[in-house]
């Protein structure tokens, strides 16, 4: 069971995660293994900290009393056992101790390296299990907080580490199965084999409880969050967008690929092989039925299954009249791309090869064309390529769904209604698998253009 950051956002937020966990420990013959979040908010405190320390600005300061008020009125409200929140407090107090001094460092060497940025990133995921685990242990049931950097290895890949699933499945199985009481692990962070802390990603906690499920081999794993389940579309621009009961492993991932934020993109990548389901529900609301993620979905009415779309993206064109026909030219351009480490996340290519498309976040385009200009400089210098150009403030919408196999009509249904909404279209992409027809639009036509695709084919 994962609860996310406004699962555990304050006091009372965490007094309904522990109802939550408790009414579900009682049911059930093996004990729960709960995942936490940082308490909302705290995480991107911490990251804003680390960059005021690293600009020499004393703002950290501030912000490290104001996660001292914001854990120990957590911690006041919720352990009611004198002693075991005074020992609880003083834990919290070590921990930001601890921080303040990492953060004075950053602060004299004005420097914060992705390595550190990882270490002070979990801070909140340290703090939020400790006051769950004591919550928990405090209504009479046995509980333990337990440090995910101690069964979770990954390698040094800081910002975005990538798991050891057999060393890690190894040590989760040793530390949690068998257990008689729950245990309350942190989410988001790892740790390398030499003990250096390292982090998932932003959202990452999704992927911590899955990896654990598939780890112990549990028979579901359950995303707590603040929305009654995925929607067909984010609730916050398509404001009547529903809950999906039930879709596939695939039209999931495909989602939250493409900017559905509920499950982190990599979640189902673990649970899938053991084929276990995953259930996304709402902390607020727990009798809702939620989403079923499963192999299996019941087929659908509608042919598309849901919308998502990814903000601040960029398009990088290349064209010249010399790319038709030379080969190897797109192999090149992607060798110098991932030279980069930028991430394609769409591409195109017209049938003329008159110019190929890529499609990356706006923060990292500027990183591909400079390296792309110095490896093609000798196809540029002979006029093969006439330019390399950058268009910015875009974005991908991608439209999902198992439905649209096959299906005749579709994708002009789709483009009529953008159309209609007269949204201007600059590249399109459709996968061979045809559960995703992608494309890529202004920013500002972002509401529009959703609202339309929701109005036609979901209503
Ligand atoms: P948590 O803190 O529980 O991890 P997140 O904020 O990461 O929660 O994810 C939940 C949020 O994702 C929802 O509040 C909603 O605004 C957003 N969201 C975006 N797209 C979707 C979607 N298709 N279905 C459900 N929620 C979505
Ligand atoms: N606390 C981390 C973040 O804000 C991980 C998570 O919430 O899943 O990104
Ligand atoms: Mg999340």
């Amino acid at each position: 069971m994962k609860f996310g950051g406004s699962s555990v956002a304050d006091a009372d937020r965490i007094r309904g995660v522990g109802d939550i966990v408790i009414a579900r420990s009682k049911g059930e013959p093996k004990p729960p293994v709960v995942v936490v979040s940082a308490m909302k908010g705290v995480t991107d405190m911490l990251l804003g900290a680390a960059r005021s320390a690293e600009e020499g600005k004393r703002e950290y300061k501030d912000a490290i009393y104001g996660l001292m008020g914001k854990h120990h009125d957590a911690v006041k409200a919720l352990v009611t056992d004198n002693s075991a929140g005074a020992s609880l407090l003083i834990e919290v107090d070590g921990l930001l101790d601890e921080l303040g001094e990492i953060l004075h460092g950053v602060e004299l060497v004005r420097e914060c390296s992705p390595r550190t940025k990882d270490l002070v990133s979990g801070f909140g995921e340290r703090l939020s299990c400790r006051i769950v685990a004591a919550h928990i242990t405090d209504r009479g049931i046995e509980c333990e907080a337990v440090d995910a950097r101690e069964i979770i290895r990954t390698d040094d890949n800081h910002g975005r580490a990538v798991v050891d699933f057999t060393v890690s499945g190894k040590l989760i199985r040793d530390r949690l199965a068998g257990r008689k009481g729950i245990s309350v692990v942190t989410g988001f962070i790892a740790s390398t084999a030499d003990g250096v802390a390292t982090t998932l990603g932003r959202n990452g906690s999704d992927y911590t409880a899955s990896i654990l499920g598939a780890a112990l081999d549990t028979d579901a794993v359950e995303i707590w969050t603040d929305v009654d389940g995925i929607l067909t579309a984010d609730p916050r621009i398509v404001p009547n967008a529903w809950v999906i009961p039930e879709i596939s492993f695939q039209e999931a991932m495909e989602l939250s690929y493409f900017g559905a934020e509920v499950i982190h993109p990599y979640t189902l990548i673990p649970v899938m092989e053991k084929d276990l389901p995953v259930y996304i529900k709402n902390t607020l609301n727990p009798q809702a039925a939620g989403t079923r993620i499963s192999r299996t979905a019941a087929p659908k009415d509608s042919p598309i299954t849901g919308i998502a779309s990814i903000d601040n993206i960029s398009m990088i064109t290349i064209e010249g009249g010399g790319m038709v026909g030379m080969p190897g030219i797109a192999g090149r351009i992607f060798a110098s791309v991932a030279a980069a480490g930028v991430n394609i996340i769409m591409i195109t290519q017209a049938s003329s090869e008159h110019s190929i498309c890529l499609v990356c976040r706006t923060d990292e385009a500027e990183r591909a064309v400079d390296l792309l200009k110095r490896d093609l400089s000798d196809a540029i210098y002979s006029r093969m390529i006439r330019d390399i150009i950058i268009t910015t403030g875009l974005e991908i919408v991608a439209v999902i769904g198992e439905n649209m196999k096959g299906r005749v009509g579709l994708s002009g249904k789709l483009f009529s209604a953008l159309g209609d909404a007269g949204i201007n279209i600059l590249a399109i992409a459709q996968g061979s698998t045809e559960l995703n027809i992608s494309f890529v639009i202004e920013n500002s036509s972002k509401t529009e253009a959703l609202g339309a695709i929701h109005r036609a084919f979901i209503g």
